[in-house]
């Protein structure tokens, strides 16, 4: 099926430099002109490269396993967002104890292929990385393996990846190369965005009705609640805006057309650098009323940069992410959730503010709705997913070309179920759920990876919205695609009251997002939460769960955080508050020692906690009460770690080393996180009357 029919309907509001720009599908040979650096464990093999000796390399030379993303361009590297990011891949490689590679080093060689062994780009999802490769002269990757994002942002950026080997001896010689050895065993789509050099050249293609897209021939068959927000959304008539089939399976590969896109300060400035290169500064975005920003990373990274990269003037580069999406979301008329007014502090100083919000809370609180597709710039994206979204994270190309398209590419996953049977003791929480989910040999061994997260039974259904969007929202965690629960009662309530909508066009909204019996879940875990105890993670990765009782012996902490995307909503709130109140009855306050930072995310849950006269429990304990931001759950913040020894009870959603600071951190749902606030050690919350446990 072709994607277009003529230059009228959706087609004539494409952007004009577009329907004229010229594109082309290669489908002979490339030749890639220039050396190839091997990213070797030894560090002295390394640096003769750089200086300009070609290595002969051998099976007998260890390459580099396990190449993250934060090596090739660490986090603070990411506060650079144009052409710039050529100075830097690679700067966080470690080989043997060393970091070889130094700003420059890579650009200077006259590298066009780097070549890594098993796991190349894993980590986070971000697209600098390959971005800062390509800059640097890199135009074909090779890697013994390579992980999924980070060989589909490749794809999107036009750069070659490849697992076979073979083509270094072409490259060597100059050889010219068959496109067919990057294209073969891909589908049809990604095979064409490789012709044509990537998502964007694909997409004017498309658009310019020159490229075909295959056509969703499933028959109807039972689904999933996922796969029928799929069905509703392929698009079938890119040129005229259509779309829906009559069904989806897992596998099928199409693009879908979105409800919401949105992208926060790390991602918002590279895409808007892409759009004015290759689309043109006066060009408008495609329906930007339902395209939000969100400036909500970064806003107390003054408080938290260290010293080395304030003086490398690191802090003046990352401004200048606020500065671009705010000038860009003006120029183009969108929604920017910005930063609040900075305040003067009781020493006479500005201090940092805070964020008008954190863009999953916004996004659920204010504009996500059953049924629809949402996509963001964010791991946690699926947080939308509890309200019934499919909801999730693109990379930075995948934004971009959302701009001019509103759809996005995608392959509909497989689904797997988690039933969550009985009733829920009352100091178990969603956080605890999760904790439990993720240490499942299921989770943890891997196998959810890519997949659709759906939870359901009675102890899910029990849960508020807000308590279902903690589960939603560590879908990332799990490693799904995202994560999602039917829409009920309790969502037409919540519809009802914080988006004020009428019950019936709140029930309408709800109508048919259900699985049909018969729908196929490659898996299926049932978990009894009436056996359920408060949880902890131990420091190094959430699916190190344990239930609190277990803990071999007593673990003071020095500081509690409770905030976040996750653990800052108003029933997150009404948690910390409850566990202080019940302290304050009993003379409690925060344990000498003991830092507790409580942060909202957003300025309505702030406001929320107002009313309900929390901040004064929360002055009276003595916890700090801060504007709502990702602080330190991004290591950019109050209550980040600075020493390696400091130990941190924290409500955020994942603790990788490093994640939010040096030092060791617990994660626990926000009652654990207050009790232990109060005790000075990890302790689960007994609610009042309720015999001592632990
Ligand atoms: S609060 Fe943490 S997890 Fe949530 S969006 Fe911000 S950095 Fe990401």
């Amino acid at each position: 099926m072709l994607a277009g029919a003529g230059a009228s309907g959706e087609l004539s509001r494409m952007p004009s430099s577009l329907m004229t720009r010229q594109v082309e599908r290669h489908v002979g040979d490339v030749r890639l002109t220039g050396r190839i650096l091997y990213l070797v464990d030894d560090p002295a093999l390394v640096r003769s490269q750089l200086a300009g000796t070609d290595l002969d390399w051998t099976p007998a030379i260890r390459l580099r396993d396990n190449i993250s993303t934060d090596e090739i361009t660490p986090a603070y590297i990411c506060y650079y967002f144009d052409e710039t990011l050529g100075d830097f891949p690679y700067l966080g490689l470690k080989a043997g104890s060393e970091f070889p590679i130094t700003r420059g080093s890579v650009r200077a060689g006259g590298f066009v292929a780097s070549v890594a062994g098993k796991r190349r780009g894993k980590g986070s999802s971000r697209e600098q990385s390959p971005y800062a490769e390509m800059c640097a002269g890199i135009r074909l990757v090779v890697g013994e393996s390579i992980e999924r994002i980070y060989r589909e942002n490749c794809q999107n950026l036009g750069v070659l990846a490849t697992t076979d080997t073979s083509v270094l001896e072409r490259v060597k010689r100059g050889e010219p190369i068959p496109l067919a050895v990057f294209t073969q065993g891909e589908g049809r789509i990604t095979r064409d965005i490789i012709e044509f050099g990537g998502l964007f050249n694909y997409n004017v293609a498309r658009l310019q009705n020159r490229v075909s897209v295959p056509a969703c021939t499933t028959a109807p068959r039972p689904m999933t609640i996922a796969e029928k927000v799929f069905a509703r959304h392929w698009v079938t008539d890119a040129a005229q805006g259509r779309m829906g089939v009559p069904a989806v399976r897992p596998g099928d590969e199409g693009f879908f057309q979105t409800d919401i896109r949105f992208s926060h300060e790390y991602v918002t400035p590279m895409a808007a650098i892409f759009f004015d290169q290759l689309v043109g500064p006066d060009e408008p975005l495609k329906d930007p009323s339902s395209i939000f920003f969100f400036r909500d990373h970064l806003t107390f990274l003054d408080q938290a940069m260290r010293p080395e990269h304030v003086e490398m003037g690191l802090l003046d580069v990352a401004a200048q992410l606020e500065k671009k999406q705010r000038e860009f979301a003006a120029a183009k008329g969108v929604k920017l959730y910005g930063q609040l007014e900075k305040r003067l502090n009781l020493t006479g100083a500005l201090a940092s503010a805070g964020s008008e919000a954190i863009c999953h809370s916004k996004i659920l609180e204010a504009h996500a709705l059953p049924g629809q597709i949402i996509i963001g710039s964010d791991s946690h994206t699926p947080h939308a997913g509890a309200v019934g979204c499919v909801a999730f994270g693109v990379g930075t190309t995948a934004v971009f070309n959302s701009w001019i398209t509103k759809d996005v590419r995608a392959q509909v996953p497989p689904s797997f179920k988690v039933v969550v049977r009985g009733a829920k003791p009352e100091r178990v929480t969603a956080k605890d759920f999760m904790l439990q989910i993720l240490r499942h040999p299921y989770v943890k061994d891997g196998h959810a990876i890519g997949q659709i997260i759906e939870y359901a039974g009675e102890a899910v259904e029990a849960l508020s919205v807000d308590e279902r969007a903690t589960m939603t929202n560590m879908a990332a965690e799990v490693g799904a695609f995202t994560g999602i629960i039917a829409p009920d009662a309790r969502t037409v309530n919540y519809l009802v009251a914080q988006r004020g909508m009428s019950r019936t066009d709140a029930e309408r909204l709800c109508e048919g997002l259900a699985s049909d019996p018969g729908a196929e879940y490659v898996k299926v875990i049932e978990i009894d939460a009436d056996t359920l105890r408060p949880m902890i993670a131990l420091p190094g990765d959430p699916g190190n769960g344990l239930f609190i009782d277990e803990l071999p012996g007593p673990v003071r902490i020095d500081i509690a955080y409770a905030g976040s995307c996750t653990a800052g909503k108003k029933e997150d709130m009404d948690m910390y508050a409850r566990v202080f109140r019940e302290g304050l009855e009993r003379g409690q306050r925060v344990a000498a020692g003991v830092q507790c930072w409580i942060q909202c995310g957003s300025r309505e849950v702030f406001e929320y906690c107002r009313q309900q006269g929390y901040d004064h429990v929360f002055a009276d304990v003595g916890a700090t009460f801060i504007e709502p931001s990702c602080g330190a759950c991004i290591n950019a913040g109050p209550g980040v770690s600075r020493k390696p020894t400091d130990v941190t009870i924290s409500a955020i959603n994942r603790n990788f080393p490093g994640r939010s600071g040096p030092g060791q951190l617990y994660l626990a749902s926000p009652y654990t996180v207050a009790a232990s606030a109060l005790a000075g050690r990890i302790t689960a919350w007994e609610p009042e009357g309720a015999p001592a446990s632990v």
